[in-house]
């Protein structure tokens, strides 16, 4: 049986005062998916999910819908969407360098928090079961992680929030390939618990190996889409994203 699906992007473009950087993009993605976008520097990855998680900067502006589970939640608030199972680890991590990986993630529950939704210590449980790592260091400082540990420590803090799509802009900047792989095997089985996942990253051949399902954005156009293995196979793809050897 095909998932239901959970989020749908229809006609989305945005625009950086007279700068567009995405026009009309529609993407979809269903319970329990790895859904990735692929494509070059520039193309609109990050305007993109900044965009579904209504994060542009100040002057932007965005156009289309975005509806999750049924309602629109284009014109929302991030905490709005934070609170309905939206959640996006920006490309910049966005971490408390000072402060410790436990304070920082429960950063990233502050708001079940203050509801006084005690289910924030099963979670942490969960982000820590899912990053042993991060559990042996959660008494350190952020800033003396090691790169992977950090972008572990993002994406912990994005789970905090209990989401039920996740969205990464560029997990794999800056990481060795061994790395990356450890963080998306992590992904992966973040599918098995129900969590789809929306994957923008720039090593389109990393992010196809791990995804069901896949984008190409090429100056803010979505160009292509397919099963991510299809996208992985096709000629033109592989030479333009996926180099050789
Ligand atoms: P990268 O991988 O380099 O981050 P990307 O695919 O994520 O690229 P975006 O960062 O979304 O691309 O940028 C898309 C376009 O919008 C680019 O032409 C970029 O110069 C422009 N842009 C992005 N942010 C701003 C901004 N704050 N003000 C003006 N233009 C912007």
């Amino acid at each position: 049986a095909v998932a239901p699906v959970l989020l749908e992007v229809s006609g989305l473009s945005a625009r950086y005062g007279k700068v567009a950087a995405l026009n009309e993009a529609t993407l979809s993605l269903r319970a329990g998916q790895i859904v990735t976008v692929i494509g070059p520097n520039g193309a609109g990855k990050s305007t993109l999910l900044n965009a579904m998680m209504g994060a542009l900067p100040t002057g932007a502006t965005a156009s289309g819908r975005i509806v999750f589970q049924g309602e629109d939640v284009g014109r929302m608030e991030i905490e709005e969407r934070v609170a309905r199972g939206l959640s996006l680890v920006p490309e910049k991590r966005e971490l408390f360098a000072s402060m410790t990986v436990e304070d920082n993630l429960l950063l990233g529950a502050y708001k079940r928090r203050r509801h006084g939704e005690a289910g924030y210590l099963d979670q942490q449980d969960f982000v820590y079961t899912l990053f042993p790592r991060l559990k042996e260091r959660r008494k350190q400082a952020a800033g003396t992680l090691s790169g992977g540990e950090r972008q572990m420590l993002a994406v912990g803090r994005a789970l905090m929030a209990k989401p039920q799509v996740l969205m990464l802009d560029e997990p794999s900047l800056g990481l060795a390939p061994l790395v990356t792989r450890e963080i998306l095997a992590i992904i992966s089985q973040l599918r098995s618990t129900g969590v789809a996942t929306l994957l923008v990253e720039q090593n389109a051949r990393a992010a196809l190996q791990v995804a069901d399902y896949g984008y190409v954005l090429e100056m803010g156009e979505i160009v292509c889409e397919g099963p991510a293995a299809v996208l992985g196979a096709d000629g033109r793809i592989v030479e333009s994203y996926l180099g050789v050897g």
